[in-house]
C-alpha cells in the first residue's frame, strides 16, 4: 500500500528526545519547559470537587460559560480590552490547538505566513500541514533578538497571509515592547494580514515590565488571534487547557475548525479554572514567583565563564557558552546531560537552518535546590573546560 505522507517524518521533539536524555542519566532536566514542583492544592480540590459533583460530560463546543466569562473579565481588567465571552472567547485543549487551530482557519494552499525564527515548533507543522509557506524572519543573539521590522517589511508579499508573534518569547525570553507594536500596526495597517499571537508566558515577566498583548493596539486586536495557555500560569501544563481571542469575525472562523478538531476540551477542569481565576493574586503572583527563580540560577551561576542576558520573561534562561567550548550546541546539550547530568534544549533546534549560536536553553521552573545544583555543576564545568 502506498502511502501518501502529508508530514514529513520530524521525529521526536527535542523536548521528548532531552527528556528522555536526562531520565536515562538520571541528570537534572532543566531541557523541557514544565515546572518540577506541582500546582495550588486548591485548584486540585476544585478539579476533585467538580468531578465528584458529576461535571463530566461533553463541555459545549466554545467553552463552558463561567470560564468565557471570567478570561474576558480578566483580559478587560489586565489591558481594558472588551471580548464577548459568547462570540470571541473559545476555550481549547492547549494553546497548540489554538495556534493550529487559527492558522487551519485561515491559511489557503500557497499562503505565506511570516515566522519569527527561533521559533516555538508547532508553528511550522501547522502552517505546512494546511498548504501554507513559512517565510522566516532570522534574530539573532548580536542584537539580542530584537525585531528589525524594517526587515519585517521587506518579507511581505502579495501572497502574506499572516505573521506569528510570540511575547514572552520561547526560547529567548524576550519581550515586545509597545514601540514594537506600534511598528507592527504600521507593517499591516492596510493589508489583510492577520496576527496570530502566542502569549502563553504572559504571567511569566521580569523586572517591572509589561506584556504588551497585542490586544492593546486597538489596530491590532482587530485583526489578531491570541492564544493563551493555563498550562504555564498555573503550573499544570498537563492539563493541556488553553484559549483563543479574537474579535467576532475571526472566533467564528476559528470555530469551525476547533468544533471538528477536538470539539471540546475537558470540562471538569474548565469548571476549576473559572473559580481559581476568581482570585486574582493566583496569577498576579506569578511573576515574582518566576522572578525569584530566574534570580536563583542566575545567582548560582556566578563565577562561571557562561554569558547571558538576563531572561525579560518566560521560564527560560539562555546561556552563550561561546567563551567556553566551540562545541556544537545540539553535541554539547547531549554531552552535558551524559557528563555533568545537566540537560537543555540547544537553540539551534528553534532555526529552521539549524543555526548555532553556542547557546543553550535551561528552563527555570524548578524547585531551588534543583536550580542550585544544576548551577553547581555548570559553574564547574565552566570552570574546568578548556576549549
Ligand atoms: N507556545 C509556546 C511558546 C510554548 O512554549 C508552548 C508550551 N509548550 C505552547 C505554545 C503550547 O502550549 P500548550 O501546552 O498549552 O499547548
Ligand atoms: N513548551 C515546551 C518547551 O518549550 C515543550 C512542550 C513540548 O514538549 N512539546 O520546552
Amino acid at each position: 500500500m502506498l502511502i501518501r505522507s502529508k508530514q514529513p517524518d520530524t521525529g521526536t521533539t527535542i523536548f521528548s528526545v532531552m527528556s528522555k536524555l536526562a531520565m536515562d542519566y538520571k541528570a537534572l532536566n532543566l531541557s523541557q519547559g514544565f515546572p518540577n514542583f506541582d500546582c495550588s492544592p486548591t485548584l486540585t480540590s476544585l478539579v476533585d470537587y467538580y468531578m465528584k459533583k458529576g461535571m463530566n460530560q461533553y463541555a459545549p463546543m466554545a467553552g463552558v460559560p463561567a470560564l468565557r466569562e471570567i478570561i474576558a473579565e480578566k483580559q478587560a481588567a489586565l489591558y481594558g480590552v472588551n471580548y464577548h465571552p459568547d462570540t470571541e472567547v473559545t476555550v481549547v485543549s492547549g494553546a497548540t490547538e489554538a495556534l493550529y487551530a487559527a492558522l487551519t482557519a485561515i491559511v489557503h494552499q500557497g499562503d505565506e505566513v511570516i515566522v519569527f525564527e527561533p521559533n516555538y515548533d508547532s508553528y511550522l507543522p501547522a502552517i505546512t500541514l494546511n498548504g501554507g509557506v513559512p517565510v522566516y524572519v532570522t534574530l539573532s543573539p548580536a542584537n539580542e533578538y530584537k525585531i528589525d521590522w524594517e526587515v519585517v517589511k521587506t518579507t511581505i508579499t502579495s501572497k502574506t497571509r499572516a505573521m506569528i508573534i510570540n511575547t514572552p518569547h520561547n526560547p529567548t525570553g524576550v519581550v515586545l515592547n509597545e514601540e514594537d507594536l506600534n511598528q507592527l500596526a504600521s507593517l499591516v495597517r492596510d493589508t489583510d494580514i492577520l496576527l496570530i499571537s502566542d502569549e502563553v508566558y504572559e504571567h511569566i515577566l521580569f523586572d517591572g515590565l509589561a506584556h504588551w498583548s497585542l490586544c492593546r493596539h486597538p489596530e491590532l486586536k482587530e485583526r489578531t488571534f491570541i492564544c493563551g495557555s493555563f498550562g504555564k500560569t498555573f503550573h499544570v501544563t498537563g492539563w493541556k487547557v488553553g484559549y483563543c481571542l479574537a474579535p467576532e469575525v475571526l472566533s467564528t472562523e476559528f470555530r469551525k475548525v476547533h468544533q471538528w478538531l477536538t470539539f471540546s476540551t475537558v470540562t471538569p477542569i474548565q469548571y476549576a479554572l473559572a473559580d481559581f481565576l476568581k482570585e486574582p493574586n493566583n496569577y498576579l503572583s506569578i511573576p515574582a514567583f518566576y522572578e525569584a527563580k530566574r534570580d536563583t540560577f542566575l545567582a548560582s551561576l556566578a563565577g562561571s565563564r557562561f554569558r547571558y542576558v538576563p531572561a525579560q520573561g518566560s521560564f527560560f534562561q539562555c546561556l552563550d557558552y561561546s567563551a567556553i567550548s566551540e562545541e556544537n550546541d545540539f553535541e554539547l546539550a547531549v554531552r552535558l546531560t551524559k557528563e555533568i547530568g545537566v540537560a537543555s534544549i540547544p537553540i539551534s533546534v528553534f532555526y529552521h537552518q539549524k543555526n548555532d549560536f553556542k547557546r543553550l536553553r535551561f528552563c527555570f521552573a524548578k524547585d531551588d535546590e534543583t536550580l542550585q545544583e544544576a548551577g553547581r555543576r555548570l559553574v564547574e564545568w565552566s570552570n574546568l573546560s578548556v576549549s
